[in-house]
């Protein structure tokens, strides 16, 4: 991990910079600024630019509230509590380096092109400034850019990075500091209100935030739901799956520690698979900065601009229901299980043939866990632009449905419309007697999948 040369003498003052790493447990950056200087100052800036984009839903803000509360705690019972200012991460973080007189800044590293560019200001300012600038371990198992192929880059395809990644030998964790000193002024931590942008409120059901929370999560899982996740992990309404992804995102958990405590268990192995897409598609990103907003291999679509289908997509309004449900379930908790993730994500771009960053923006706009790597890089991998090695592979809603919910009780939780139709109907609801359909208040399907299906392959093999 690159950092500045290490000073031979203890520094008296250091900020410690949390960004994507909001826990006290194998923090590098944390550990080192603890190891080296007499006093620390934990600092959180509120990014206003992150505040105006469209990642800064309500959900996401209160599950971030959630966990800069968690992470004051477990800094305060150690001795210096969490100090949080808004505005420009570059200038508020200088600004509090120059009040307590501190001589050094220690950071998480981050792959997404604006951590990157924000990351090459604040160098620039603590060059001026002559404050030293370290940069530690970032959110992932294997940092991207640490495996790479033989001839340089990225690995495009995920079996050869699994292969080289499952050989790393895993980094020792970070130390967690049992005390640290803070500067005699430190402010009491003033939580602000971070109202989102577009004045709505989070969703009623979403999890709450924190390295306090994901911990116990954590633990529950391994002893748990970890044995049967090879068998269980598509069932869409069981519920097997860890539902880490938004602690594994704001860093109340560090993905090292994920792995290595899963290690050896039964079902570890196919858990390890999917901690390894999250940094498959992270090397990606860092190589191919401009992955958010192009195709990473064009096929020479024009996707149509349907304002209709997008607008019933979005409100699981399509009249196919595990299609809807999936919807619905993003609306309602913030979170989508993989599975239905799939679904919508193929139904979107491959029978609605709509632009994959559409889809990709309502995801982010409503996911705890969303993340532009995984974000992107999954809507173009289902969108068949991106790294998936089958790019024309379309997902049929009724068969997904058949497989991965096959009693429908994951439709009937989430799409309260269908959950007293009983049997296969509640996956094809247009198949019951016209009466009964009419009592449901529940769309007819706004496309022919099996057409669209082949229109796409025409389009696509032309
Ligand atoms: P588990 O099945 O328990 O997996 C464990 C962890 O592995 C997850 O927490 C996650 O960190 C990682 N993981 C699992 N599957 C994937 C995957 N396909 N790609 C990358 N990492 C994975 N995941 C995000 O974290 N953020 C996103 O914004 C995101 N957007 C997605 C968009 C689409 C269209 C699709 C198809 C998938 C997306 N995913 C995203 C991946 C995946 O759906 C979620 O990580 C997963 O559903 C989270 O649930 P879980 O924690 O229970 O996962």
């Amino acid at each position: 991990m690159p950092t500045t040369s290490a000073t031979a003498t203890a520094e008296r003052t250091g900020v410690v910079l949390f960004t994507c790493d909001l826990r006290v447990h194998d923090n590098a950056a944390l550990a080192a600024a603890a190891a080296r200087c007499e006093r620390v100052v934990p600092l959180f800036v509120l990014d206003e630019e992150i505040l105006a984009g469209s990642c800064a839903s309500a959900n996401r803000l209160a599950f971030l509230r959630d966990c800069l509360a968690d992470l004051d705690g477990s800094l305060r019972d150690r001795g210096a509590g969490l100090v949080v200012r808004r505005g420009d991460l570059v200038a508020e973080t200088l600004r509090v380096a120059s009040r307590h007189g501190a001589s050094s800044i220690d950071m998480s590293a981050d792959c997404t092109p604006y951590a990157a560019r924000r990351r090459e200001r604040l160098a620039r300012a603590c060059a001026e400034q002559r404050v030293e600038l370290r940069e530690h371990a970032g959110p992932s198992v294997v940092a991207p850019g640490e495996v790479t192929p033989s001839d340089g880059g990225h690995y495009r395809i995920f079996t050869p990075y699994w292969r080289a990644w499952s050989g790393r030998v895993l980094q020792p964790a970070a130390p967690t500091p049992r005390r640290l000193s803070a500067p005699a002024d430190l402010p009491e931590l003033r939580l602000p209100a971070i109202p989102a942008r577009d004045g709505t409120a989070p969703s009623p059901r979403i999890a709450r935030g924190g390295e306090g929370p994901a911990r116990e999560r954590l633990t529950r899982w391994l002893g748990g739901g970890l044995a049967g996740y090879e068998e269980g992990h598509d069932d869409l309404a069981g519920e097997r799956t860890s539902r880490l992804s938004a602690f594994l995102h704001f860093g109340c958990l560090s993905p090292r520690t994920v792995l290595e405590r899963a290690r050896g268990r039964p079902g570890a192995e196919g858990f390890a698979r999917q901690l390894c897409w999250r940094d498959f598609h992270r090397q990606v990103l860092a190589d191919r900065p401009e992955l958010p907003s192009r195709d990473y291999r064009p096929r020479g679509d024009r996707w149509r601009r349907s304002k209709r289908d997008l607008r019933a997509w979005r409100e699981g309004l399509t009249g196919y229901p595990i299609v809807d449900a999936g919807m619905r379930q993003l609306a309602a908790e913030g979170f989508m299980h993989n599975r239905a993730r799939l679904i919508v994500a193929s139904f979107l771009t491959k029978t609605l043939y709509v632009d994959w960053r559409a889809g990709a923006a309502h995801f982010a706009s409503l996911l705890l866990d969303a993340d532009v790597a995984n974000n992107v890089g999954n809507w173009q991998w289902m969108a068949g632009t991106g790294n998936d090695t089958r790019p024309n592979r379309v997902l049929n809603p009724l068969r997904q449905a058949e497989r991965f919910d096959p009693d429908g009780a994951y439709v009937r939780r989430h799409v309260p419309e269908l959950a007293g139709v009983r049997g296969r109907a509640v996956r094809e609801p247009w198949r019951l007697p016209a009466a009964e359909r009419r009592l449901l208040d529940y769309p007819a399907p706004i496309v022919d999948h099996e057409r669209a299906a082949r229109e796409l392959r025409g389009r696509r093999e032309r």
